[in-house]
């Protein structure tokens, strides 16, 4: 296999997203994200009027809002080959130079949770993304050699959860930033009813928006309701999902009204209870909760804070009256 392949295999597109064509190939079916959307096709066509290649974009915001989607979907509308792969993977300088020296005109690199590039790696960006020239190393010891080699001219995609997780010097790399804000019940609720065509299911309007309602603002975990709530009716031979079996599966996987899990409400049990509804800060908490803080910050946080049920303040998390509320209901 060789190191792209291997590279590729990091990228997050399973078999079954392919098969069933689930991601939107360009961006008018895109769903949501209008503004995003709108600035994003005048860059694309500046750039095709101009005949040059796009900028390099960094794509921010939480996982499961479209990131990798979109980054496909630049590489469709521009019509150049997208050469997937993610932070982690590179455990060395050489390989994101091969990587690099490989590149087709135009071509993009998409880079999945960039902010995860060793220090040394992202350093090896720096004159690529600026004058399209890398830095390669000859031989070792004393006899070693620097040869600088230019490369074709390419756009890097980056995808992180957060703007700030990224260095300065890269960040400022970037010349189009675009953030990604969770989605608005209406807007999952198309995405529910449009996978649910593609997994050739049948389901009422308001059945979808009740499973958009508790999706988080996530596509991703709209989707991925949406299958589990085919096979609780599947097993029932049932013909249509309907509400009433969008309440029942949903209570069975402990998704609440709000659309929290038992990691939500653990946390915030956790403000609640052990720390009498806070402040309390992010290192006690990650203890707390045997919970890695990245996945606190990234993954649990940032629908809750973004609902008002929680509060980030200079001393630490604290819990809304909301989120006191939420809590009352649910013990
Ligand atoms: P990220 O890279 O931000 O973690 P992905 O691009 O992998 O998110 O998206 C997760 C899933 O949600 C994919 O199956 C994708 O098809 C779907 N998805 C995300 N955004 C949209 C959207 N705006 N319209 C339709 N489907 C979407």
């Amino acid at each position: 296999m060789s190191d792209e392949e291997k590279i590729n295999l990091e990228s997050k597109e399973t078999l079954e997203d392919k098969k069933l064509n689930l991601r939107p190939r360009n961006l008018d079916k895109f769903v949501g994200q209008d503004n995003l959307k709108s600035n994003l096709k005048t860059y694309i066509e500046s750039s095709k009027k101009r005949k040059n290649n796009l900028d390099h974009i960094i794509l921010y915001g939480p996982p499961g809002l479209g990131k990798t989607t979109l980054s496909h979907i630049i590489s469709y509308e521009k019509n150049v080959n997208i050469h997937s792969t993610s932070g982690p993977a590179f455990t060395k300088k050489g390989d994101l130079v091969t990587l690099l020296t490989n590149l087709a005109e135009d071509d993009i690199l998409f880079i999945d949770e960039i902010h995860r590039l060793s220090p040394i790696v992202e350093e090896t960006l720096y004159p690529a993304m600026e004058d399209y020239k890398c830095d390669y190393i000859i031989g070792s010891g004393p006899s070693a050699r620097v040869m600088q080699i230019s490369i074709e001219r390419f756009t890097l995609i980056g995808a992180t959860t957060r703007l700030g997780l990224l260095s300065r010097p890269l960040r400022d790399r970037f010349g189009i930033q675009l953030q990604l804000d969770f989605y608005n019940p209406a807007d999952l609720k198309n995405i529910i009813l449009l996978s649910s065509k593609k997994f050739n299911t049948k389901i009422d309007e308001s059945a979808a928006f009740e499973i958009a309602k508790r999706s988080r603002g996530t596509p991703r975990i709209a989707i991925r309701l949406l299958k589990r709530i085919i096979d609780f009716s599947v097993v029932q031979n049932l013909p249509t999902i309907t509400n009433m079996v969008v309440e029942d599966s949903l209570k069975k996987m402990r998704i609440d009204s709000e659309g929290l899990d038992d990691m939500d409400r653990k946390y915030l049990k956790c403000i609640a209870i052990d720390y009498n509804g806070g402040p309390v800060g992010i290192e006690t908490l990650s203890a707390s909760l045997l919970e890695q803080k990245d996945i606190i910050e990234d993954v649990i946080e940032p629908y809750l804070m973004q609902q008002g049920l929680v509060q980030r303040t200079s001393r630490g998390r604290i819990l809304s009256e909301k989120g006191h509320n939420h809590i009352q209901i649910t013990l």
